[in-house]
């Protein structure tokens, strides 16, 4: 299956959901990065909320997340746009803790800090919203952050299963928001079909798609609004790397030539390369003096 996400409408348009599939995304993300079992289960649900966040915006509207609960996983960082593209990027990806045969995602990252919405919607300045983070399961963190900062009651569930070999073989996830108009009656339906479903990672392992579980949480009450594919894909680029350098100024450009071998530079998002000659670092000198 490929990962996708559905958005529908359900109880006559009072309750917007969000249900993505995931499980290859982020299956790349732990390749590109190397993320031991548990950090696997954190980033992972962070690709996945974050993508389902960002499908919340329009058209060339960015989002970037960022994630530092004080765990040893340290901070983990996505940014995402309208359209399913997400890239992202994990401090200590090296980590892995479990208990009772669970991955100890509260553990490895943390409660000690806050998540951080910086929000780029083209038309003025970036602006960033955070709340403190709760169990630093991360579910329980959307939850609280969109209730604190953004004042939408929301229902949160993300789940990553990882297999003996450490690859990630099921993830997804879904959000729930009330809209104005919500009933009671709507609200306790809804709280008893989650309160019956299984792990969310679970389902997807059993070969449910996301409009699966959107059935799974209205019982067919809902209409599907829009279907998107999901990506990991970074943007990076030697020309960007090179806008990057001569930002530094000529200073400090100079200094790096002086040094005396290449300069090698790694993409946090994807890992890849550049790698800048001496020759090519004062061409940068010279751009940088312009
Ligand atoms: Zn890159």
């Amino acid at each position: 299956m490929n990962d996708y996400l559905i958005k529908a409408y359900a109880f006559n348009g009072t309750v917007r959901i969000y249900a993505a599939s995931t499980t290859n995304l982020v299956e790349e993300a732990r390749q590109i990065h190397g993320t031991w079992p548990a950090a696997s289960a954190a980033f992972g649900r962070l690709l996945t909320a974050s993508l389902i966040m960002g499908a919340m915006y329009k058209e060339d509207q960015m989002l970037t997340i960022r994630i530092d609960g004080g765990g040893p996983i340290g901070e983990m960082v996505t940014v995402v746009d309208a359209h399913g593209t997400i890239k992202g990027t994990i401090e200590n990806p090296e980590v892995h803790i479990s208990q009772k045969d669970k991955l100890a995602v509260g553990m490895v990252v943390g409660t000690n800090g806050f998540i951080h919405v910086t929000k780029d919607i083209k038309i003025r300045d970036t602006f960033t919203s955070s709340a403190k983070l709760q169990t630093g399961e991360i579910a329980d963190d959307f939850t609280y952050y969109f209730a604190a900062s953004e004042q939408i009651p929301s229902s949160v569930g993300l789940g990553v299963l990882v297999n003996e070999n450490n690859e990630v073989f099921a993830s997804g996830g879904f959000i729930l928001q009330l809209m104005p108009g919500a009933t009671e009656e709507t609200i306790n339906k809804i709280e008893i079909n989650i309160q019956e479903m299984k792990p969310i990672s679970e389902l997807i392992n059993e070969g449910l798609k996301p409009e699966d579980i959107i059935q799974l949480i209205t019982l067919g009450d809902h209409e599907f609004i829009e279907e998107m594919p999901l990506v990991y894909r970074c943007d990076c680029s030697r020309n960007r790397f090179e806008k990057g350098l001569i930002s530094l100024g000529q200073k400090e450009l100079d200094q790096l030539s002086n040094e005396g071998h290449p300069v090698q530079i790694t993409c946090q998002f994807c890992k890849k390369h550049y790698e800048f000659s001496i020759q090519e670092i004062l061409d940068l000198v010279d751009l940088a003096k312009k």
